[in-house]
């Protein structure tokens, strides 16, 4: 063993403090992925020391016993950080955790190893000692910290990195959470060892989320928006009753959402929310910064007023919808957080914790995060692609931003986005349509969220309940 220098500031470790043992380099990054995985998400203090050593070992304060692991991300030369010579290298590597011999929930047995040893993937179990071919944490850094779109330039026509641009979906992981199982495989680790370490898993739980982009489908536009909507719902929907609620709902504009409008079934959706125990949330696009994408409606309406009050009065949760082109400018995100909180405010309304996710999935990393931060948010919950669906992140848990250029912590948690409805129904993505196929996903994604113990966001849009079977959909899908 190599000299030891602590680098975490807690004097003595206490009973129950891992102490982690990893080469010197990236000290912030490592504190970082480490309070993440570590104390957030196992509940186990930590300590980390500086070791002249190639991986990474950890050990237990006052216990025997060792863990080793790869050191590969953290050993990237500082003039690579950040460029292609230091992605992953590929093909990955596949390990067999079933080699392992510990009881390990995972979505499959077999883990493609992001960093970590990829000549023959290994591991080893003694008393005492277990080796594991992942370098868990480098692995974990590069999906939270969303890395590789720092460095891959490709994006779609509206300026995303999109999923076929990703790791994950390039080596068929990302329709599972791999880090989470990652983390499984390291709980399991650490229980084997010191049993009774880890706090206990949190129940896996549903977050139920809706951008606002459009509260009525004839109301609150002009009067060419309203006729061109009538003339759809005619024409494919053979939905004659529109030719009197649309113009009806017109003419109220501003002053009242019609009932009978198809975009206006907030209460629909709050009911069944309510039905499973769970909170809405509702996000509210409160600017607007491009000629093409107007929203159809203003905060200070007094229709969304009276809809904001609504959704308050139910206990459900209010957010911000930063509209399209405020993702590379945190201004504007911070101005229009601010005029959501002012119209609330004077509703009456406050959030204990205020949060919400980009319009269009629109995103740069770490220039977004600076946005919701600037605008004293307490999350965001963008991250998913709107090409297809699944863990952009690796990971279906909340977890604090970083900033992986200028290496530093925000204070701002992300939720990760696992499914869009659009991403998985329509045409011009995975094109799956309202049945069987559809529902099949959502349930695999739901599913897997469930065997880690995580979160499943799902986004519907208010705007995409219109049908009989896309309802049908949604509340089977919650229901699954
Ligand atoms: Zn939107």
């Amino acid at each position: 063993m190599g000299n030891l220098n602590p680098t975490h500031s807690r004097s003595t470790p206490g009973a129950q403090t891992l102490i982690i043992e990893t080469p010197a380099t990236y000290p912030a990054e490592r504190h970082y992925i480490l309070t993440a995985l570590l104390a957030d998400w196992l509940g186990l203090p930590w300590q980390r020391v500086d070791a002249q050593r190639e991986d990474t070992r950890i050990r237990m304060a006052g216990h025997n016993g060792e863990i080793l692991m790869p050191d590969v991300l953290f050993q990237t030369a500082p003039q690579t950080w950040l460029t292609s010579s230091s992605l992953p290298s590929r093909p990955l590597a596949v390990w067999d955790t079933a080699e392992l011999g510990l009881e390990v929930n995972l979505i499959s047995r077999h883990l493609p190893v992001i960093y970590g040893d990829h000549r023959s993937p290994m591991s080893s179990l003694a008393p005492g000692r277990i080796c594991l071919p992942l370098d868990v944490f480098g692995s974990a850094f590069f999906m939270l910290t969303r890395y590789e779109e720092v460095v891959i330039p490709e994006r779609d026509q509206h300026d995303r990195f999109p999923a076929r641009a990703s790791l994950a979906y390039q080596e068929s992981f990302l329709e599972r959470p791999l880090i989470d199982e990652y983390v499984q495989v390291l709980r399991a680790s650490i229980e084997y060892l010191w049993p009774g370490a880890a706090k206990p898993v949190p129940e896996p739980e549903m977050r139920l989320t809706h951008d606002v982009d459009a509260p009525a489908r004839y109301a609150l536009g002009g009067f060419g928006r309203m006729l061109i909507h009538l003339a759809a719902d005619v024409v494919k929907r053979r939905a004659i009753r529109s030719l009197v609620s649309g113009p009806r709902a017109w003419i109220r504009g501003p002053r009242a959402l019609d009932p009978a409008d198809p975009f206006n079934c907030f209460d629909w959706i709050m009911d069944l929310s309510e039905k499973h125990g769970l909170r809405s949330a509702f996000y509210f696009i409160a600017g607007w910064t491009d000629s093409q994408k107007k929203p159809n409606y203003d905060i200070e309406m007094p229709a969304i007023r009276r809809l904001l009050r609504r959704i308050h009065d139910r206990g459900h949760e209010i957010g911000l919808h930063p509209s399209y082109n405020t993702y590379q400018q945190p201004d504007l995100i911070a101005a229009e957080a601010a005029r959501l909180k002012l119209v609330c405010a004077g509703e009456g309304i406050q959030e204990k914790a205020w949060g919400g996710r980009m319009h269009f999935l629109r995103w740069r990393t770490p220039t977004t995060l600076y946005g919701w931060e600037q605008a004293g948010m307490t999350y965001d919950s963008t991250l998913g692609y709107s090409d297809h669906a699944g863990f952009r992140c690796g990971t279906c848990r909340e977890y604090q931003a970083f900033d992986p250029v200028a290496s530093r912590s925000l204070n701002l948690r992300l939720r990760p986005l696992i499914a869009m409805e659009t991403t998985i129904i329509g045409k011009k993505h995975m094109g799956l349509g309202v049945g069987e196929a559809a529902y099949e996903v959502f349930l695999k994604l739901k599913r897997a969220c469930r065997a880690v113990n995580g979160a499943f966001t799902l986004l519907w849009h208010n705007s995409k309940l219109m049908t009989t079977r896309d309802k049908t959909l949604y509340q089977a899908v919650l229901a699954a």
